[in-house]
């Protein structure tokens, strides 16, 4: 039985190990390889029933930092067997190393708390424009549910009730309760405006949310990178 071919969550954490390790792999029995193989068989993403006996274990491990050391260019030898998704993985490394060291945080640390195994009955949700390879489907779930979470969503409404604002869309002013009356009253979404990489860092502060209505949320998620709420109000403003 052959396991099932590594997610792009998983090759982020290999791929942060071999980055803090000088760009070289990693042995077997290096305590690291070892932490990270235990992290990876907890983690919800094969079910055990695709799993062989030897499933991520340290030899593994320790075989795909090798697939992935040998892929960072200035490598002097032949690249090992690997991917292609390795070599994304790789390329946002060497474009971005500080962000995809967080960005291996943040899965961790969702790994741990065990959010991850909330989300995976979504992942498929996700339509494969709205996600960039440097972040991949579950922390962009993540920012999805966060955005969703109706305490915050009141927080904001109130909020900008209280600054004297009206709770309309920030882009094109749309107002709910104006079009549908009383079954549009206070219906507005809200979207986070910080970078994927930083979530989990901090509770989200209510300055980081934008309140938008469906479509202008939409058309800013639609394909990577997203827009600003402020480049997609130039657009529509342009277009009047
Ligand atoms: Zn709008
Ligand atoms: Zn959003």
């Amino acid at each position: 039985m052959r396991d099932p071919a590594w997610a792009w969550e998983e090759i982020v954490l290999a791929c942060a190990l071999v980055e803090q390790n000088g760009r070289r792999e990693l042995r077997e029995h290096d305590p690291a390889t070892v932490e990270l193989s235990r992290l990876l068989q907890r983690l919800p993403i094969h079910p055990p029933s695709v799993r062989s006996g030897v499933f991520r274990s340290p030899g593994s491990v320790s075989r795909k930092t090798t697939d992935l050391a040998t892929r960072y260019p200035g490598y002097w030898g032949k690249p090992t067997r690997g991917s292609k998704k390795d070599q994304e993985v790789v390329n946002a490394f060497v474009e971005a190393p500080e962000q995809m060291l967080a960005t291996a945080a943040r899965i961790r640390e969702n790994a741990l708390t065990g959010r991850l195994h909330k989300l995976l009955p979504v992942l498929d949700e996700v339509e494969p424009e709205e996600v960039s390879a440097a972040e991949g489907r579950l922390l962009y779930l993540i920012h999805r549910t966060r955005e969703r979470d109706p305490k915050l969503r009141k927080a904001k409404i109130r909020q900008t009730r209280t600054a004297g604002r009206p709770v309309a869309c920030e882009v094109c002013g749309f107002d709910f309760g104006r079009t549908y009356g009383q079954r549009g009253a206070d219906y507005i979404e809200c979207h986070h405006i910080v970078p994927l990489h930083h979530i989990g860092e901090s509770v989200t502060r209510l300055e980081d949310l934008a309140l938008l209505c469906s479509n202008c949320h939409r058309m800013i998620h639609r394909t990577r990178p997203w827009l600003t709420p402020g480049e997609l109000k130039e657009i529509v403003e342009n277009r009047r």
